[in-house]
């Protein structure tokens, strides 16, 4: 199954000269997204992994049927202010602006080992962060895996070494 048939190309989004690739028609194919997510079950116990991250909001939709799968837990990583509980945060800076993004100080174990999923590596930012609040919680990063990498923002940069696949490149 070619996966690129299932992502749409959006010009000017949200800003003019952005080109932006949805992945909603992936999600709403039920083969397509069964297939997406397969391939990163299989990445993942490759990776002997004990939970999966995912920063908001399509690293939900993206990690958390790879959890289900696993039959691990899934654990989200968040905007300030969306969490109930005590949290840990790290400032960001995202394709198109600034951000904080926190994880509840409790949701990692020290050692556990964690794969983070989101649908996208742009510019690196949100991984990085991700990475970073993992890493302060005492977790280890075993691998990073994405639905798509947009190549020439070189966002694979920010993983510092980090094992990761992404299913589709552009
Ligand atoms: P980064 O932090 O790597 O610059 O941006 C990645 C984050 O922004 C991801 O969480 C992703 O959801 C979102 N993002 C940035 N550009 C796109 C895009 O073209 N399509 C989609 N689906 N998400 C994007």
């Amino acid at each position: 199954m070619k996966l690129e048939d299932y992502i749409a190309r959006v010009d000017d989004y949200p800003h003019e000269g952005i080109i932006f690739r949805d992945i909603t028609p992936l999600m709403a194919d039920g083969k397509a997204y069964h297939e997406a997510t397969q391939r990163i079950v299989e990445y993942a116990k490759s990776k002997d992994v004990d939970v999966i991250v995912g920063p908001e909001a399509r690293g939900f939709i993206t990690g958390c049927p790879v959890a289900y799968a696993l039959e691990i837990g899934f654990v989200p990583v968040r905007k300030k202010g969306k969490l109930p509980r005590k949290t840990i945060e790290v400032d960001y800076g995202l394709e198109y602006g600034k951000d904080v993004l926190t994880i509840h100080e409790d949701a990692i174990k020290p050692g556990m080992k964690v794969l983070i999923v989101d649908d996208l590596l742009a510019t690196g930012g949100t991984i990085e962060a991700s990475i970073k609040l993992v890493e302060q919680l005492g977790g280890e990063v075993v691998g990073c895996a994405f639905l798509i990498e947009l190549v020439e923002l070189e966002g694979y940069k920010k993983l510092h070494d980090k094992d990761y696949i992404a299913l589709m490149q552009y």
